[in-house]
């Protein structure tokens, strides 16, 4: 027998029409490329959103095309988020870290027919409309006096705001089918080409309603959100789309990353929760120790994408008041995958007990299913002890990339996230390594992530990462390569020393390395396989 309840597909505009409706005051403030703050309201985004789903029909952009961004977080990116993917187009955001190969490469793939940019990305649309065949339109995420300050004239290009200036406020968002496409991602390519991951209105509503739980993200309308994680990067982990459903404020860096433009945006407009990656936190709890400073009104911190190392959440924590709540996704899982929220009987924990339950990326939301297998494909326990590959599924989870030649990447209806983890039996998963990245000594592994972590927590370590390194009879053994804080003379044997009795004997790195700085991907993320390549013969 079937259920007597009203279909209504879940659409991305349908967040967009309740935050006008029931949010219309709240407020979005936008650190611009113009060095300048911008302020308005859900009410104004909505309409703007509207007139530029005109503007795109009136491009001729057809439902189901793919419409390319290359920008910060910022309104007129926030008004594309909701016109392209509720007027029935695909929203393809871009990350403009990527080498411009890789970029054009991208935008052919995906077939691009427009890529709206910000300013700043100027040069970088240059050299990559010399390459691509497919976008015919490339249009400036500006005003027509910046971009007469800025632009050549081209007939390719258009301005953002003449653009809908033309347009009226009037739009019906279409009801599509909630299975269709709404927005694309490609992952970052760090082993073989970038591969596509297509969203659906119904992941992305699913995922909305799953991140913005108490348990997950923890997002309400008292609250104001600072996404420093990027629009172009896995939809600022969902940020823009929960903000709208619970209809929280929200604040937008633009191009300033940096600890000091970080502080003032959160102070000035009295930020309540942020979320960003533990590269970025870095630069902002420099910024605020070198100047002694507080936050007087940020409590909450989302911090994923690369292990949170735990000095980084003591200083959050004792220091600020500022707790942390560690995040594991990735790009296929739209992200969210897991979150690290304390049961209640972890509440009483305190100490090191407690940060040991913080190290681990969290526990699953609801939505998504995970198990750990051994290299025969075989479940392991949840002990707490066994590491294995951790494979998910769920309803926000991709089964087969964008234009993948029809091959799954599921194996028995899983997804093979490339982590290796070990979960415990409050069900609170830890990843060790990358599969990519596994340090294999004398048959057994070594997680880097622990070496890491620990290190970390000497007083004089900005940064650790742990590589496997070939051994004439080992194998492979870990080598610790540190970034020191500045002035620091710490030598290799005291950081070693440090390590003694903090993990086990056998795991202790036979040497430390110290570097200036260590590379980072497009995402923030440590390129352990490009160190690999410059000390993996250490040993030898
Ligand atoms: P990429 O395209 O670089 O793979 P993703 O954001 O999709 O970008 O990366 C996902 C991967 O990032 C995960 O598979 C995992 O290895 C890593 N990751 C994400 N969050 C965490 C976390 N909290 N701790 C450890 N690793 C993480």
């Amino acid at each position: 027998m079937q259920g007597l309840m009203m279909q209504q597909p879940l659409l991305v505009a349908s967040l967009l029409v309740h935050a006008d409706r029931h949010h219309g005051d709240q407020e979005i403030v936008s650190r611009r490329v113009e060095g300048d703050i911008h302020r308005y309201r859900y009410r104004d985004l909505a309409q703007r959103a509207r007139r530029m789903a005109n503007a795109l029909a009136a491009l001729g952009i057809e439902p189901g095309e793919r419409v390319g961004t290359l920008a910060w977080n910022g309104y007129r990116h926030m008004e594309l988020y909701f016109a392209v993917s509720g007027s029935g187009a695909v929203l393809h955001t871009l990350n403009p870290r990527l080498h411009v190969d890789q970029l054009a490469y991208i935008i052919e793939h995906a077939e691009d027919r427009v890529v709206f940019f910000d300013l700043t990305f100027l040069p970088l649309i240059e050299s990559i409309a010399s390459r691509v065949k497919s976008p015919k339109v490339f249009v400036a995420m500006t005003d027509r006096e910046h971009m007469e300050q800025t632009c050549s004239g081209s007939s390719m290009l258009m301005c953002y705001e003449d653009l809908i200036d033309l347009q009226s406020d009037e739009f019906d968002w279409p009801l599509l089918d909630e299975n269709s496409a709404s927005s694309l991602c490609y992952t970052s390519g760090t082993t073989g080409n970038p591969k596509g991951v297509l969203y659906s209105h119904r992941s992305t509503l699913l995922h909305t309603y799953a991140a913005a739980l108490p348990d997950s993200l923890n997002c309400s309308a008292r609250d104001v959100i600072l996404p420093v994680v990027p629009m172009f990067h896995v939809n600022a982990w969902g940020l823009p789309y929960i903000a709208c459903m619970v209809g929280a404020k929200l604040v937008f860096p633009g191009p300033a990353l940096d600890g000091q433009s970080l502080y003032e945006l959160i102070e000035t407009e009295q930020v309540t929760l942020s979320a960003g990656v533990p590269t970025v936190w870095q630069g902002l709890l420099s910024h605020v120790a070198e100047r002694d400073g507080a936050f007087s009104s940020m409590r909450r911190t989302i911090i994923g994408g690369a292990p949170c190392p735990t000095a980084m959440t003591v200083q959050f924590q004792e220091r600020y008041d500022v707790d942390v709540l560690h995040a594991w996704g990735m790009t296929e899982l739209s992200p969210v995958g897991t979150v690290c929220s304390f049961k209640a009987h972890q509440c009483a924990l305190s100490g090191n007990d407690r940060y040991a339950v913080q190290a681990k990326q969290g526990r699953s939301v609801f939505g998504i299913d995970m198990k750990i297998v051994d290299p025969q494909g075989d479940e392991l326990a949840w002990d707490g002890k066994a590491a294995g590959d951790l494979l998910v599924r769920g309803q926000w989870v991709t089964r087969q990339y964008f234009r993948g030649d029809d091959v799954s990447p599921l194996r028995d209806g899983w997804f093979p996230t490339g982590d290796v983890a070990k979960i415990d039996a409050d069900g609170f998963m830890q990843i060790t390594d990358r599969s990519k990245d596994v340090i294999k000594s004398g048959g057994e592994w070594i997680s880097s992530a622990d070496i890491e972590n620990v290190a970390c927590l000497h007083p004089q370590v900005t940064m650790a990462v742990c590589i496997a390194a070939r051994h004439p009879k080992w194998d492979e053994r870990p080598l610790l390569l540190v970034v020191r804080q500045p002035g620091s003379m710490l030598t290799g044997g005291e950081l070693l020393a440090f390590l003694d009795g903090k993990i086990a004997k056998w795991w202790k790195p036979d040497a430390v390395i110290f570097v200036e700085s260590v590379p980072l991907g497009a995402t923030g993320k440590v390129l352990k396989r490009q160190l690999r390549e410059q000390y993996g013969n250490y040993y030898l």
